[in-house]
């Protein structure tokens, strides 16, 4: 078993003067030998700020340079790396701070509309007074350090800057650190509720990042553009392990998810792969310039995080020439991934399925009384192996839940495998609609109504009814410049599906709900819903 830093280290050594980390919006562009020199930097300057293994140090920022610095100087010193949504307000940053009691945090000055630095001082407002580097704070008195990326740096704070500055002139510590200790907690995307702190090993996530990058054909001479956020599992493991356990180039457009910016970035680095949740994609693909591009050195790349529409895939493939894309199905509790198709595995099942099981990881599907369901039926989804998190930080009862005596991950999602081991997501309990005693997958209206002409994107939920239990609901959203009615949609509907799964609300909307990892929080269009009928 290797240890992140180990496996940093291997790959600077092999490929010292190959690309390493490109972030367009700031200008940066390292080979992996100076992207090392940085972070050996940073990891001294961290150390000789007091901090230990074990100790937390949270990231509260968009994608940048520094993120990619901090996560593989943590890793160095064994210090677990809390990896904190860029769209989180105060309380939440407070919650997640305490939660994990946090001895140091590295943080943007703004993203977007928000002043980070403001929201901090309303948490802590005796930052400025503090001694930095042992600060005293009544609200979070774990925290003792707060580091800050940007030009100017902030009574109280050390500058990212500043604590590189501090380590220039030692090599870092050399940590003994075994393979199996926790390097990483990642909070959930927040899709169904309030999110939960994962925590994972290096074991867990490096080989995670790897078997990623096997299935996509990764070598030193990838490029993947990464729109996703690092904070997430798709962002710090798919993309950066990814790169890293390949000796591949990490191409960053830019702090945050943007078309234009992909596409811009992709012609000018010429990236051979490109991941994404799926609504990027839609959004790539409908852009107004988005034929004046030149993405011909795309290749492969990993769509993941939510259910992947047939028709994106064939689109990405055809408009995208991404014929060796691949989709991937994950949760942040198991590392990420635990079925991924393979580059080489037919058209066909490539873009209807989730692929196949994940080597070295065990899987069941099982009915609500916890028996294995025949192949082809549906059930809950189960994974035991190297990528099961240790469990929920501080919190034995959820992990209790999640994780059973034998050491299955309970997903709570609902799959069906095939014979030849391929698996589809039909979609998660909790979003399965039961009208009058029918199931209903949200995912199969979905499928069907975006073969619609007008429509750009659908999403499909239950809400309470109380003479049939539960009602279906839809939101739409129509391709630029279209209209349409709900006569419309239910006609379509009539002549292609069973009456009880014709939805009975029907709804035009520009946007949804959705988490900074770009997934559809079909929750609160629930609760929009509720109130909208009351
Ligand atoms: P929370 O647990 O906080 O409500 P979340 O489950 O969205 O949020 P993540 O760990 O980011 O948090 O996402 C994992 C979930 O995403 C899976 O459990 C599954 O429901 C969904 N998912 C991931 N990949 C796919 C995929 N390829 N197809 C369908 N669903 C997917
Ligand atoms: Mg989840």
């Amino acid at each position: 078993g290797m240890t992140i830093g180990d496996c940093f280290d291997a790959t600077v050594r092999a490929h010292p003067d190959r690309l390493a980390l490109v972030v367009r919006s700031q200008g940066v562009r390292w080979t992996y030998r100076e992207l090392a020199a940085v972070v050996d930097r940073f990891a001294s300057g961290l150390a000789s700020l007091g901090l230990v293994a074990n100790e937390r140090v949270g990231i509260w920022s968009p994608n940048n340079a520094e993120w990619v610095v901090t996560q593989f100087a943590t890793a160095k010193l064994g210090l677990i790396l809390v990896t904190i949504n860029p769209a989180y307000r105060p309380q939440e940053l407070e919650y997640a701070l305490r939660k994990v009691g946090c001895a140091a945090l590295v943080t943007a000055t703004a993203f977007k509309t928000s002043d980070y630095i403001g929201m901090l001082r309303q948490i802590a407002p005796e930052i400025a007074t503090g001694i930095p580097g042992r600060l005293n704070l009544q609200k979070l008195p774990d925290l003792r350090t707060i580091i800050q990326i940007g030009e100017t740096t902030t009574p109280g704070l050390l500058s990212f800057e500043g604590v590189c500055r501090r380590g220039s002139t030692a090599s870092p510590p050399r940590v003994k650190l075994r393979f199996d200790d926790p390097i990483n907690i990642q909070f959930t995307s927040g899709t169904t509720g309030a999110p939960k702190g994962a925590t994972l090993t290096h074991h867990n996530i490096l080989n995670n990042g790897y078997f990623c990058g096997q299935a996509l054909g990764f070598g030193p001479d990838d490029r993947l553009c990464i729109p996703v956020p690092f904070y997430h599992c798709f962002g710090m493991v798919l993309s950066n392990l990814t790169c890293i356990t390949h000796g591949a180039a990490m191409i960053v457009p830019g702090e945050a998810f943007d078309p234009l910016g992909v596409l811009e970035a992709v012609q000018a680095e010429r990236c051979t792969a490109l991941h994404g949740v799926p609504t990027m994609f839609i959004s790539i693909l409908e852009h107004p310039t988005f034929s004046s591009f030149d993405l011909s050195s795309l290749r492969t790349g990993a769509m993941a995080g939510a259910p992947c529409p047939v028709e994106v895939m064939r689109r990405v493939i055809g408009e995208m020439g991404m014929g060796e894309i691949t989709i991937a199905y994950g949760m942040t509790e198991t590392s990420p991934i635990s079925f991924q198709s393979d580059r080489g595995d037919p058209l066909e099942r490539r873009v209807s399925t989730v692929g196949r099981i994940q080597p070295y990881v065990e899987v069941k599907v099982i009915d609500e009384a916890g028996d294995i369901v025949p192949r082809g039926t549906p059930g809950e989804l189960c994974t035991r192996g190297y990528s099961v998190m240790r469990g929920y930080w501080d919190d034995p009862d959820k992990t209790a839940q999640a994780i059973d005596a034998a050491g299955w991950m309970h997903t709570g999602d609902l799959a069906t495998i095939d014979a030849d081991g391929y698996c589809n997501i039909t979609g998660r309990i909790k979003d399965l609609v039961i009208r009058a005693g029918e199931n209903i997958y949200p995912r199969e209206i979905e499928e069907f109504l975006y073969q619609h002409p007008k429509v750009q994107d659908v999403q499909v939920f239950g809400i309470p009814d109380p003479k049939y239990g539960e009602e279906v609901c839809v939101w739409i959203r129509l391709k630029d410049g279209q209209t349409c009615d709900e006569e419309s949609i239910r006609s379509f509907c009539r002549e292609a599906i069973a009456h009880y799964k014709i939805p009975r609300f029907i709804r035009f909307v520009d946007a949804y709900p959705m988490t900074v990892s770009g997934k559809v929080q079909k929750f609160i269009m629930r609760e929009a819903m509720v109130r909208e009928l009351a």
